[in-house]
């Protein structure tokens, strides 16, 4: 079985928002005072999550990515995470996470059966840790990941920073120097218009190609390799001593490779991260529809996915949702 749209994609990842809140306030995601939140009854429950993954692997989907809003923050994750681990058809299963509680949960998500997981990481400063997240949260973060790093049988840890322009350019050496000292890709994503501010300038977007030009100037690097659908662009440290990936969704986007659908808290099928429009597949299962017709809802709404995003191009609208709100 496979999931495909208009335009000739196969479409088998599907990244699963499972709480809209967090415990942080990134200001290119979320305003300083939180947005309003979603009722406890209005966010998808563990059954109605695992129901609907097990709707979209019987359509084909492949890779599952856990994320939200912050999914720790989601009262006893793990067990969501081991009730979507025991689902056949599912090859991968991982999450990302701003690391916060990871001290607290590593263990138990391992142990539930994540493959691998993504832990954002906007500077390895103090100040400007609290400046960007708006929470002074940075010892926490790195003992998390020190945590995550020392569970046996871990999968590849993946560590992403965005990179803003006036902000990031500091630690660019820093952050190569953590990939190669530790057993972490480090990834740079480029800023996206989806931040709770709606301050998002192009000009605020620190290129990939600018950073890694930076990095090989004083780490040399090999020449990229892109992974099919994979969305990071990999450049291994010339001497073998570790990698760093490129996130360029603005300077270089990917859609015509796009595999992917996004699935809200609230139960909203999304088929790109900018689009528009949305199918609800919570009111229809709570109004008792069987798999099969949300199998057929799923089906109509990806075969509609988006051709490309149009960020840069004159007249974008960005969504309504913020990142947080939509499952990055
Ligand atoms: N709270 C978790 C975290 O931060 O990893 C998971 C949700 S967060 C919305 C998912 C990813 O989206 C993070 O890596 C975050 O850095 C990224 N992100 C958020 N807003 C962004 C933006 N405006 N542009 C690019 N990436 C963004
Ligand atoms: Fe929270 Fe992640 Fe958004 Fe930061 S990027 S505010 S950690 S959801």
């Amino acid at each position: 079985m496979s999931l495909a749209d208009a335009h000739g994609r196969t479409i088998d990842d599907l990244r699963v928002s499972v709480v809209d809140r967090c415990n942080l306030r990134c200001t290119y995601c979320m305003p300083a005072d939180g947005l309003p939140w979603l009722d406890r009854s209005e966010i998808l429950s563990f059954e109605e999550i695992e129901r609907l993954v097990r709707v979209f692997v019987g359509l084909g989907v492949r890779t599952v990515r856990l994320t939200g809003g912050e999914p720790l923050v989601r009262k006893d994750f793990p067990v969501l995470a081991s009730m979507l681990s025991g689902i056949d058809g599912i090859e991968d299963l991982s999450v990302t996470t701003n690391g916060v509680l990871l001290e607290r949960d590593a263990a138990a998500l391992v142990a539930a059966g994540i493959d691998r997981f993504n832990v954002s990481l906007d500077s390895l400063e103090h100040e400007r840790f609290h400046q960007l997240t708006r929470r002074d949260e940075l010892d926490r973060v790195l003992r998390g990941l020190r945590t995550l790093g020392a569970q046996p049988g871990v999968g590849k840890i993946k560590v992403n920073c965005v990179a803003l322009r006036g902000v990031t350019e500091a630690e660019v050496i820093d952050f190569a120097e953590l990939a190669r000292r530790e057993p972490y890709e480090v990834r740079f994503i480029e800023f996206m218009p989806l931040d709770g501010d709606r301050s998002w300038r192009p000009e605020d977007v620190l290129t990939g190609e600018e950073i890694r030009a930076m990095i090989d100037e004083v780490f040399p690097l090999t020449d990229a390799v892109r992974p099919e659908h994979g969305t990071a662009k990999v450049c291994a440290f010339a001497d073998g001593r570790g990698s760093v990936g490129f996130i360029n969704p603005v300077s270089e986007p990917f859609c015509s490779d796009c595999n992917r659908l996004r699935l809200t808290a609230e139960g909203e099928l999304r088929t790109c991260l900018f689009s528009r429009r949305e199918t609800d597949l919570r009111a229809p299962m709570r109004a008792g529809a069987s798999d099969a017709e949300l199998a057929q809802l799923i089906e109509d709404a990806v075969w509609r996915k988006e051709l490309k995003h149009h960020v840069g191009e004159p007249g974008f609208v960005p969504p309504p949702r913020t990142m947080s709100q939509i499952g990055g």
